[in-house]
């Protein structure tokens, strides 16, 4: 492979380019396949190149890609009902990226403070929170180190441990608008919180009357069971972003929030892209196939399968356990190898995660199916019995 040497160096990436996706699989140049769990970070919903994308771009391309932010649209219009439709929210703004649907929030919770609570602007969140990669999405994010890179980090976020009400609590002042969390945070390593804690912060919320903003750019559309993952608590945020899942694979993300929240005035917020067509036509498509009643059916009974399988795999391997729901699953290893285990699955054809040194990740299609769930199993447990010391036999 030729060096990339006209990109700008952002990441490390392994050898080879990636030319071609189907469903759950992926291929690089020199033809070699993958089985992808990685899915473009839990983004294809419906796998790699779903005919329903294809169809949705055929069709909205030819007619309309972009009339300008300053016209209505079709898609758009559809794409807002039906998304509000399916939660407790009453209006949507759309955007092309999880941190820009984020950055609305922030400038959202920080209009309505000015309004609705004397100037509060202040956004509670939480250590290992990511929100995005904005000024202001990297300020809210809790990733150690993050506010020490560009300097300086934009002010107005206050960090508590997750899961903490009590800190939750604490941190509210006067000066407070918002809390804003993710019901699982994903890249600080899948840690599902206690059961009932959003609810006790939907009370805490309500009680000191500030906005509950949840991230759910990763979680949402189905990924950990619910449409939304809030939904399996039974409460109703003021403020859900989502991103990732909505557009299977396109640039789309949205933020959704109450009416009473809605206070954006003509101008405080838009974008070239926001709300085009094409990409509304996509999402349209993408929720239609997750609110189908047998593919739900079907993509839970798998979910279990694989959750079941990796605990076994655990155990063989001497593993710490899983954790996640859904499709959102990680397994904890007892040593810092979770590098090795991604290079190991990737030399045998298989594509997983490591958010942290001893966590690996999983985040397959929500249309990955149980023989591909059965090949990943193998393939990751012989990467764990080379990578792992002692650890000698397949689960
Ligand atoms: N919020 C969460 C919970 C995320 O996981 C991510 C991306 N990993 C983002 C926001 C940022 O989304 P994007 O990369 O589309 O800006």
């Amino acid at each position: 492979m030729n060096p990339p040497d006209a990109l700008m160096t952002v990441t490390e990436r392994p050898p080879g380019v990636m030319v071609r996706g189907e469903g759950s699989w992926l291929w690089d140049e020199a033809g070699r396949r993958y089985l992808d769990f990685v899915q473009g970070w839990a983004v294809n919903a419906l796998g790699h190149a779903p005919p329903e994308i294809q169809n949705a771009l055929a069709a909205q391309s030819g007619l309309l890609l972009t009339p300008s932010p300053a016209f209505h649209n079709r898609p758009q219009i559809e794409l807002a009902r039906a998304l509000t439709a399916q939660c407790s929210l009453d209006r949507a703004f759309f955007t092309s990226t999880g941190a820009e649907a984020n950055e609305g929030a922030i400038k959202l919770a920080r209009k309505w403070g000015q309004r609705q609570r004397g100037g509060a602007f202040e956004i509670v969140t939480t250590h290992g929170g990511f929100h995005g990669r904005t000024l202001a999405t990297m300020a809210a994010t809790g990733k150690p180190g993050w506010d020490a890179i560009f300097p300086p980090a934009m002010p107005g976020f206050r960090k508590v441990p997750f899961g903490d009400v009590g800190a939750v609590a604490k941190a509210i002042g006067d000066e407070t608008a918002a809390v804003l969390v993710e019901p699982i945070q994903g890249e600080g390593g899948v840690v599902v919180p206690a059961e009932g804690y959003l609810r006790d912060l939907r009370d805490l919320t309500a009680r000191r009357g500030v906005l509950l903003m949840l991230d759910e750019v990763q979680t949402g559309m189905g990924r950990t069971g619910p449409l939304f993952a809030h939904q399996a608590d039974g409460i109703e945020p003021d403020v859900m972003t989502l991103g990732k899942g909505i557009g299977g694979g396109v640039p789309l993300a949205a933020l959704l929030a109450k009416e009473a929240v809605c206070c954006f005035e003509p101008g405080d917020q838009g974008g070239t892209y926001a709300g085009n067509p094409l990409m509304a036509a996509v999402g349209l498509a993408v929720l239609e196939r997750l609110l189908d009643p047998a593919f739900v059916a079907a993509r839970l009974q798998v979910a279990v399968r694989l959750a079941a399988g990796l605990d076994r795999i655990s155990r063989t391997h001497g593993c710490l356990g899983i954790r996640g729901r859904g499709f959102l699953l990680a397994l904890r290893l007892a040593t810092p190898a979770s590098g090795d285990v991604v290079r190991a699955c990737f030399e045998r054809g298989g594509l997983v995660n490591a958010p942290r040194p001893d966590l690996i990740r999983l985040m397959p299609a929500l249309t990955v199916t149980a023989s591909e769930v059965d090949q990943m199993l193998e393939l990751l447990s012989d990467a764990l019995a080379e990578v792992l010391p002692g650890s000698r036999t397949r689960g």
